[in-house]
């Protein structure tokens, strides 16, 4: 392809909208544009490596046994309504009814439509197992869309569902696709954690993300370096050690804390830490309200709350609320005769002589004590984990990181087959309940994820395996018979060795046109200039820093083989 007829629109300045590089590259390099906020185009260089980044899925998909479908993206009710989704995605489902006011929405992902596939469509016991995937487009209207397509309102994921007749079956699809997404990823040049995940909201029995480090990541991960366990913040499960000394239990007592409201404040006043200190914090759990506390010092972790609950919205208790329920001001919440159910972290049932509040404006109790002054209604793992917690395989000291989540797999178990009815006779005639279990991957997410990774203050740094052109031939002056002569050889020779190359033909300065290779992340650059008369090209890598005069045979063979072994 000549750059003179490309449409790549590069732009100069950084674009205000562009919080992170991935983003900002993007849009100057002329990958995409945005149409509205999460909602983007794609340019034809942006298309290129998307389009690389699906061929690479596909295969390695194709590769563990799955076999390709394509759903459609307007979807009607019937089957989320099934499932109870069509309430549960709440306002992140976009939804539209046609001329006759039948309901319709935007498939945000398709556990029941493929689930409703296999019901319709399988007729024998014998076709399972069985795993289906398409590449295709997803809507979500998100909270947040931001940074690009990272978190887009529309996106293409890669969505793929196992149908199997027991758990060990289920065991090894799931197997199959944790193995192709490592090559996945591993082919995109990602550097990713596995980590382990929370299953509890949609049922099943296990469910691991793959996450790629990096601190624009939404997502906390939890990690050891000694035994390798990882999960991500919601699922990190957090442990408590007993303590051996046990500290004489001292008669609970009132104590007034006039105008005290944060936990700063209280402690000052207190002259005591916030590790004395035990947070009651009210949630309305559908249409319950409940209490959960941690210690001062830590954050409740709404997803394990939420999973012990078994609701399927959770939040914080109004102000109102958290008033009538406490009869007091917020900010004095505490478990002594409070009329709802408690839930207490590990860590605050260790707590002696803890200071609470006192369900009284301007009070707090000091030395209560767990089962004496209060019985709570389960003590169990509800707080956030922090960095240097212990593992909880080998007790190590945890790091933390954040990550962006590329791939989801999951065990789903018979969540939608139970719902929609998807069962099959084995070969003894009983009926039998199949097994379910979903793996994404956010694609367009990816382009962006790897160009997190790999960036310099020029431009992006295309691995040759998703580059949208893997060589781009530069003549220094294209007007100069020589070199234009040299360039269009060294470019038609590429061609025909089957290298997917750009001829920079335009009329501009070299300092141009090095910048636009270097900002579009082109993998080989091969730069015919003055030394051309003496029949010597300059080859050179985006990633390495120095360039090499190579006759034009040395420098076409070495940027093949190159190509080819990166590919
Ligand atoms: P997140 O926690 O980031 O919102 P999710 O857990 O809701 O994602 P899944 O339902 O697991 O997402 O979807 C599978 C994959 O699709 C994710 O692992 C992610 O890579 C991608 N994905 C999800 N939401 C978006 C989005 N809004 N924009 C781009 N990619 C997305
Ligand atoms: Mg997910």
């Amino acid at each position: 392809m000549k750059v003179s007829k490309l449409l790549i629109p590069t732009l100069r300045e950084v674009p205000a909208e562009a919080e992170i590089a991935s983003h900002c590259l993007m849009l100057r390099a002329g990958y995409m544009r945005k149409l509205a906020a999460g909602v983007y185009s794609y340019l034809p260089l942006g298309l290129r490596t998307l389009k690389k980044i699906e061929a690479i899925v596909r295969e390695e998909m194709d590769r563990a046994g799955a076999q390709e479908l394509l759903m459609s993206a307007l979807l009607p009710a019937e089957s989320y309504q099934k499932s109870g989704r069509w309430e549960v995605f709440g306002p992140s489902m976009f939804r539209l009814k046609d001329r006759n006011g039948r309901d319709f929405c935007l498939g945000p992902t398709h556990e029941e439509i493929f689930t409703q596939t296999v019901i319709n469509e399988v007729r024998s016991y014998k076709e399972y197992p069985m795993t289906l995937y398409q590449i295709q487009t997803k809507y979500r209207d998100e909270r947040r869309p931001r940074f690009g397509v990272i978190r887009g309102r529309e996106f293409v994921m890669k969505d793929a569902y196992s149908f199997d007749r027991n758990d060990a079956e289920l065991d090894q699809s799931y197997q199959a696709m944790y193995d192709a997404y490592c090559r996945i990823f591993d082919r995109l040049g990602l550097d990713y954690t596995v980590v382990d995940a929370d299953s509890g909201a949609m049922g099943g029995s296990g469910s691991q993300e793959f996450m790629v480090k990096s601190e624009i990541g939404e997502d906390g991960i939890a990690f050891c370096e000694k035994c390798g366990y990882a999960a991500n913040f919601e699922k990190a499960v957090c442990t408590v050690q007993a303590s051996d000394d046990k500290p004489e239990l001292l008669p609970m007592q009132k104590v007034s804390t006039p105008h005290v409201r944060t936990i700063e404040e209280l402690t000052d006043f207190l002259k005591t830490t916030p590790k004395a200190f035990a947070k009651t914090l009210l949630y309305r759990a559908d249409d319950k309200i409940v209490a959960a506390m941690v210690r001062g010092d830590r954050e409740l972790n709404e997803v394990k709350l939420q999973n012990k609950l078994g609701c399927i919205e959770l939040e914080m208790a109004d102000a109102d609320t958290v008033c009538r329920i406490t009869n007091a001001a917020v900010g004095f919440a505490g478990p002594v005769n409070l009329p709802i159910e408690v839930y207490c972290d590990l860590e605050v049932a260790e707590m002696v002589n803890m200071i609470v509040g006192a369900n009284e404006t301007d009070f707090h109790f000091e030395n209560v004590n767990i089962n004496r002054d209060f019985k709570p209604t389960a003590v169990l793992d509800l707080r956030l984990i922090e960095k240097g917690d212990p593992c909880p395989h080998c007790g190590e000291p945890m790091g933390v990181a954040q990550g962006i989540e590329v791939g989801h797999i999951f065990k789903l178990g018979t969540k939608y087959s139970d719902a929609l009815g998807l069962t099959f006779l084995d070969e003894n005639g009983e009926e039998k309940t199949v097994t379910m279990g979903c793996y994404g991957i956010g694609v367009s997410r990816c382009l962006s994820a790897v160009l997190e990774q790999n960036n310099d203050e020029n431009g992006m740094i295309w691995p040759v395996a998703i580059a949208p052109y893997q060589a781009i031939v530069v003549p220094v002056n294209y007007n100069d018979p020589t070199q234009s002569k040299m360039a269009d050889e060294i470019y038609t020779s590429l061609q025909e060795q089957g290298i997917e190359v750009l001829l920079d033909d335009r009329d501009e300065r070299p300092g141009v046109k090095f910048k636009d290779a270097d900002l579009i992340g082109i993998p080989v650059r091969i730069t015919v200039g003055k030394k051309a008369a003496d029949g010597l090209v300059e080859y050179k890598l985006r990633t390495g820093s120095s360039a090499t005069d190579l006759s034009v045979e040395e420098a076409v063979r070495t940027a093949v083989t190159y190509i080819q072994e990166n590919r």
